[in-house]
């Protein structure tokens, strides 16, 4: 760890106020946050739309590498926005 590095205590999404903005994913610097295909998201209860971490975590599938990683080569953040990196790239595999 470098000194002035930080990290979260709490790492939480509040559904009540995300806009799905992709902010967070464009900004995480080791590529851990995705935006997924689910945005209809409806509860009776607000308290269940605060997710944890633990409900924020997703199992790796085939083909992801475990964060942090380098990105592709030849891509940039917005190639990630936009999932089009569908796959990893042998130099990337650093972590595997
Ligand atoms: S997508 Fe991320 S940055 Fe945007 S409102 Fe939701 S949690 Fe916040």
């Amino acid at each position: 760890m470098s000194p002035g590095e930080r990290h979260a205590k709490v790492y939480q999404i509040n559904y009540l106020r995300c806009i799905f903005c992709g902010l967070c994913v464009e900004a995480c610097p080791t590529r851990a946050l995705t935006m997924t295909n689910e945005y209809e998201i409806a509860d009776d209860k607000r308290e269940k739309l605060i997710w944890e971490k633990e409900d924020l975590l997703a199992p790796l599938r085939n083909g992801m590498l475990m964060p942090p990683h380098p990105m592709y080569p030849g891509s940039d953040h917005h190639n990630y926005y936009r999932g089009e990196i569908k796959e990893s790239h042998p130099s990337q595999e650093v972590n595997k």
